[in-house]
């Protein structure tokens, strides 16, 4: 298709269009050619991918509020009404049926081969293609959750190995949400598994949604995204377990996660725990756990270091001989060092231990073992 179409498909001019060419990430699939918009550009959404001579538009960014009670009111429209769903943490991905094949996109746009190969499992295959008959036009959003997860693992209860729950229904070209109750009612209809909801609220109900909130962090879980009853606006908030978690797993290894990475939950932490408008009592034990999960995880890593050990990030993934195959090669051909712990096979299938090598991590923390100065 000629770049003329692909400006039409997008909505944008044809400078536009040709502005945005030179970002674009070729990549191919099984023989399959394709481009992708592999970072945030004004106007086209990251994730984007052309192939094929059609679109699958990328999931919009989702912006976040530090602070519930004037959060809320700023992003959604006085008197409005939102849907409260639980946000879950493991991967993005996108479904969508490209010339009769159904394939799984990444958050930046890349067909995943693993999950590709995995959907059948996490989704009735006759569901799917049912659905996919009645709506061609159809992106099912939604992420991978579970322990076995080659990329964000976090346990949930009944989850077992992975599993795959639908938190939107977008037309695949324009990117364009269904309703939130449409699309709960269709996924029903197609027996497709999403993510919980927690009913409808008035942006004024602060106090109900912060119940909610409590309820998921005694419970461990990431938060919620809250959404317009449109599906056209949306707006998320953590946990301070997630915060926690996800602090306790950067700084086990240091050198390998960003600081603004760090820096933006801590900063989550003070902003909840104003608002919340705890005691010095409360907040000495929140700054306590946070503590710990920041030292400790990292008192582990330097342990393990010094002991001989590495550190890195270790996943396990259960699956048919093929999508381990193609995980890994999409792994490695992506720069990843692999180290593998054990693999064998189990009813008929693979079940694989890895560690993603974290060679920043490793290097500095032996080099400052070993007595390496810091000018600072
Ligand atoms: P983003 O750019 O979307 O903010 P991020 O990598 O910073 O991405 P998160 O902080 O995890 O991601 O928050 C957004 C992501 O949360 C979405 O991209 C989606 O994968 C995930 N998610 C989980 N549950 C939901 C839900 N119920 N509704 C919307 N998104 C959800
Ligand atoms: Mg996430």
């Amino acid at each position: 298709m000629c770049a003329t179409e692909y400006h039409r498909l997008l909505g944008i001019g044809e400078s536009a269009f040709d502005g945005l060419e030179d970002h674009l990430e070729s990549r191919t699939y099984e023989g399959r050619e394709y481009r992708h918009v592999p970072d945030y550009r004004r106007g086209v959404e990251r994730g984007t991918v052309l192939l094929e001579g059609t679109v699958v538009r990328g999931f919009p960014k989702v912006p976040r509020t530090l602070v519930l009670s004037a959060g809320i009111p700023t992003a959604f429209g006085d008197g409005e009404k939102i849907v409260v769903e639980e946000k879950l943490n493991g991967y993005n991905v996108r479904v969508a049926c490209i010339d009769g094949e159904i394939l799984a996109f990444s958050r930046s746009g890349r067909i995943c081969p693993f999950t590709t190969r995995m959907l059948e499992r996490l989704i009735d295959l006759a569901d799917l293609e049912a659905l996919f008959a009645t709506h061609p036009g159809a992106m099912i959003c939604g992420e991978i959750i579970g322990p076995e997860n080659p990329y964000t693992a976090c346990d949930y209860p009944g989850v077992d190995s992975l599993a795959f729950r639908a938190f939107d229904w977008r037309d695949r070209e324009t990117g364009a949400p269904l309703p939130v109750g449409e699309r709960r009612e269709r996924y029903e209809r197609f027996d497709v598994p999403q993510v919980r909801s927690f009913g409808t609220y008035e942006v004024d109900e602060t106090a109900e949604i912060r119940r909610i909130i409590d309820r998921l962090d005694r419970e461990g879980r990431e938060g919620i995204v809250m959404k317009s009853l449109s599906g056209t606006r949306q707006l998320k908030y953590t946990t301070s377990a997630a915060n926690r978690g996800d602090l306790a797993y950067a700084f086990s290894l240091p050198f390998d996660y960003g600081q603004p990475f760090m820096f933006r939950r801590l900063l989550r932490e003070a902003f909840q725990s104003v608002e919340w408008d705890e005691s010095d009592e409360v907040a000495r034990e929140r700054a306590h756990d946070l503590g710990e999960a920041i030292v400790l995880s990292m008192r582990e890593a330097i342990q393990c270091v010094d002991d001989g050990g590495t550190v890195g990030e270790g996943h396990t993934v259960r699956a048919c001989d093929d999508a381990i195959d193609a995980l890994f090669e999409h792994l490695r051909a992506d720069g990843l060092q692999l180290e593998i712990e054990s693999d064998r096979h189990e009813n008929g299938d693979r079940i694989v231990e890895f560690r993603k090598r974290t060679p920043s991590s490793n290097d500095k923390i032996r080099n400052y073992l070993e007595g390496h100065v810091v000018e600072e």
